[in-house]
């Protein structure tokens, strides 16, 4: 494991999804400004049950397997809802055209209705939140702090860390008790101090003013003032000295290394919108509120039986199936949710000038969709 990867991992971790999970009130928990890496882990001991550290992550092994709850049965009714009235078919698209800056009112004032037909679309949703771990070095500058390397460490699974909140992304970092051993810091050769970089260990360098030549530029030539001719100036990085305080272990010479345990939860979410095949565009959908008509936690749901339309029953079947394959031997399955929202849709057809055309009115706010409107400016068609 290189000392780049350490880096971008740490940075991860601290620039991550703000949860509660960062305030750090625990003890255990790692302090995020060190900015200290860990020695190549060929340096480390071995620390029985953390033999291989690594970004992959640690199954879940000491688990019993979950068992799901009972089948969820739909309640027993139906949920057909009837069409729109045509009064409010016409006030929607009403409203929609005058939206348009070159859709012309007319067609909406005089369209004949010929028929309302409402398309029940459901929208199953499934959320698995998850809990996943990893392992890796990671070190502070000693000072003196408590070494806790004797006794044994406890398993990566068994460490106890509160979830933050349920259904929310969110990632934390503890420190592995029992784990923690000092050794001399790899950056410096526990010296505390590293070579500056700007001066290459001089204490000076070239002088800005004269370019390094110890006079002016100007025509009468004189002595530079800035180095006093000598071309050269105190270095502003390490103010002369040749070295800088080592940034790894903050000139202590000395690390504090332990295993942090890195906890990561992650929201998963499945959904499928079962569309009556309208020619609506369900894209349109996303942005849409529905009526709720089921709300199932636990932590395992057991697939939707018994809705009235089967479809949602196997949507439902195929996203549990789907999440367990997916998730069940990588994270710790911590809470499950599915849900149904019923999207309203009514397709409407009309006549305007002896020809049929098609809008959609959805959703509880009642949107307008059409793609045939019969009066659009020229500009509008070529869009
Ligand atoms: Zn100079
Ligand atoms: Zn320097
Ligand atoms: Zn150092």
């Amino acid at each position: 494991m290189d000392r780049t990867h350490l880096l971008s991992d740490q940075d991860e971790v601290h620039s991550g999804p703000s949860c509660p999970g960062e305030s750090y009130a625990d003890p255990n928990t790692v302090p995020g400004d060190h900015g200290a890496t860990a020695p190549p882990a060929d340096l480390m001991p071995v620390v029985p049950g953390y033999e291989s550290l690594g970004p992959n992550v640690i199954p879940p092994s000491d688990f019993g397997s979950a068992q799901p709850q009972a089948p969820y049965r739909a309640p027993e009714r139906r949920f057909d809802i009837p069409a729109i009235s045509e009064e409010l078919a016409q006030e929607a698209f009403t409203k929609y055209v005058s939206s348009k800056c070159c859709y012309g009112s007319k067609p909406a004032r005089e369209m004949v209705f010929t028929d309302l037909q409402s398309l029940n679309t459901y929208r199953y949703r499934l959320e698995t939140f998850t809990e996943s771990r990893t392992t890796e070095w990671d070190s502070e500058p000693y000072n003196g702090q408590v070494v806790d390397g004797f006794g044994v460490a406890p398993g990566p699974w068994s460490i106890p860390v509160p979830i933050p909140s349920l259904f929310k992304d969110c990632e934390k970092a503890v420190r592995v008790p029992h784990t923690s051993t000092v050794k001399g810091c790899h950056s410096c050769l526990n010296l505390g101090r590293s070579a500056c970089g700007r001066c290459v260990n001089s204490g000076r360098t070239r002088c800005g003013s004269c370019s390094g030549t110890g006079w002016t530029q100007s025509s009468d030539r004189q002595r530079c003032m800035m180095c006093r001719g000598s071309g050269m100036i105190k270095c502003h990085s390490c103010g002369g000295v040749g070295s800088i305080t080592c940034k790894t272990c903050k000139g202590q010479g000395k690390l504090l290394c332990f295993i942090k345990l890195k906890v990561t939860w992650k929201n998963n979410i499945h959904v499928a919108v079962i569309d009556k095949r309208s020619g609506f565009p369900v894209e349109y959908l996303d942005q849409i509120a529905g009526e709720k008509l089921l709300t199932d936690m636990a932590s395992m749901v057991y697939p939707v039986v018994g809705f009235p339309d089967s479809s949602v029953n196997a949507a439902s079947e195929s996203a549990v199936r789907e999440h367990q394959a997916q998730f069940s031997t990588t994270c710790h399955i911590l809470q499950q949710r599915q849900t149904i929202e019923l999207i309203p849709i009514t397709r409407v057809h009309y006549t305007w000038n002896e020809k049929t055309y098609i809008y959609f009115v959805y959703g509880i706010e009642h949107k307008v969709y059409t793609k045939d409107y019969p009066a659009k400016c020229c500009c509008c068609s070529i869009l």
